[in-house]
């Protein structure tokens, strides 16, 4: 097997970003998928002969702040024009989230102005002082009415513990809009890819060679050998063999359905609130592509169940344990040295797609063209 300068160990946002750069910057790259596809988590594709393009791993919409990053991805495919809101059923009624003006009169049967919000709210928050737990923090934001609609049951099925049980750390805030505005991001670039996610990976990693079904981990001493450098952005903590216990990750399960009706829910995401559901979401992804025809009278939806599973890591839990954990492999990490470790499984990181492809971009100019850390990234929760 012949030498290449970089073998890039997974062709999710961050793998493909990496070799993208290291080709455009005159270098050669192999990259190796576990996988039987490439685009990490951001796979999509047709489902059946629908021309309904689904999201394996959940719905996904890009968003970002950044110029530069916009920039770049707008050259490997162009944007559609979807803005994405959320809706949530509670109690067989349907409220915009985040909590907003329309939410709260909806719920109380008020028809309050925008400079009447605050004051409302804060007649309804409890006086906790010290708040304990992410139920007294949320009351202590919100009121006990809100809380238990919209936070209580939600939170039950994606941490599968009761919220008392949770740190009250886990938020900070829960925003409350005092105006209609039901957009979900505020960026001021947002869109789904005509084509769907898929398309853009494969012009990324267009003149690449790319092996899907093999796993790095399996034979790193060959590949390290055909490597000047190895990047990996597989999860961190497989990397090291576990050596200093697992990370672990909340997951979730999909069950996919594909029904005899133009529309189920006139919307792509709606959430459910109440317990009493087993699901946390529905998708259904036709709403994503208005520019699209697909097959009349049909629809998939995507029930979303959550649930804690570190073989199908989707969200760090980021536990006390955890950070400790991390901080271990970290060392780890630094000592060995030769391998660039990046991504969200490499660096146990909830990122959204553009702040991935910031870090990649980062990391990829720095190696490559030597150019200083700042150059692209866009801070987290943006
Ligand atoms: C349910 C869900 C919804 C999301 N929605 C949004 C959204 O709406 N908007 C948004 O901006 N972001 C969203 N995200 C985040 C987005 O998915 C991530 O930012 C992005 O996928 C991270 O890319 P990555 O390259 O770091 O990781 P990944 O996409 O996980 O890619 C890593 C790849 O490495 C491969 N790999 C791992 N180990 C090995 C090995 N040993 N050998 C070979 N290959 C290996 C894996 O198979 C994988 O393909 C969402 C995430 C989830 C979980």
């Amino acid at each position: 097997m012949r030498q290449y300068d970089y073998i890039v160990v997974g062709s999710g946002l961050f793998g493909a970003v990496f070799a993208q750069q290291a080709r455009e910057n005159g270098k050669s790259a192999l990259v190796l998928e576990r996988r039987e596809h490439i685009g990490g988590n951001c796979f999509s594709e047709n489902y059946e002969d629908t021309n309904i393009n689904v999201h394996r791993y959940g719905t996904h919409i890009f968003h970002t702040n950044s110029e530069d990053i916009w920039r770049y991805v707008n050259r490997f495919t162009e944007f559609n024009r979807y803005q994405h809101r959320v809706l949530t059923t509670h109690k067989n009624r349907v409220y915009a989230m985040p909590i907003n003006l329309g939410t709260i009169n909806q719920f109380y049967g008020l028809n309050l102005k925008p400079c009447e919000v605050d004051e409302f709210i804060a007649s309804k928050r409890e006086g906790i002082a010290n708040p304990q737990n992410l139920e007294e923090k949320a009351i202590s934001l919100i009121g006990r009415d809100l809380y238990e609609a919209f936070i209580k049951g939600y939170t039950i099925k994606q941490w599968g513990c009761d919220p008392t049980e949770l740190p009250a750390a886990i938020i900070t805030r829960l925003p409350v809009r005092t105006s209609y505005y039901d957009s979900y991001y505020n960026d001021r670039y947002q869109g789904i890819p005509v084509g769907g996610y898929t398309p853009i990976f494969e012009r990324m990693l267009e003149g690449i060679p790319v092996e899907t079904g093999v796993d790095f981990l399996e034979d790193r001493d060959y590949w390290h050998r055909h490597a000047r450098q190895v990047v990996y952005t597989g999860p961190i903590d497989r990397y090291f063999g576990y050596s200093e216990g697992r990370l672990n990750w909340r997951s979730v399960k999909f069950e996919y359905e594909r029904l005899a009706l133009e529309d189920y829910q006139g919307t792509s995401v709606m959430n459910y609130a109440d317990v009493e559901v087993p699901h946390t979401r529905i998708h259904e992804f036709k709403h994503l592509h208005l520019e699209k025809a697909h097959t009349p009278n049909t629809t998939v939806i995507v029930r979303e169940y959550a649930c804690i599973d570190n073989e199908r890591p989707y969200y760090p839990v980021n536990s006390e344990g955890d950070r400790r954990r991390l901080k271990a492999y970290q060392e780890l990490q630094r000592r060995e040295g030769r391998i660039i470790f990046g991504g969200r499984l490499a660096e146990y990181k909830y990122y959204d797609m553009h702040q991935v492809i910031g870090a990649a971009l980062q990391k990829a100019r720095k190696v490559m063209r030597g150019e200083p850390e700042a150059a692209a990234v866009e801070t987290a929760g943006n």
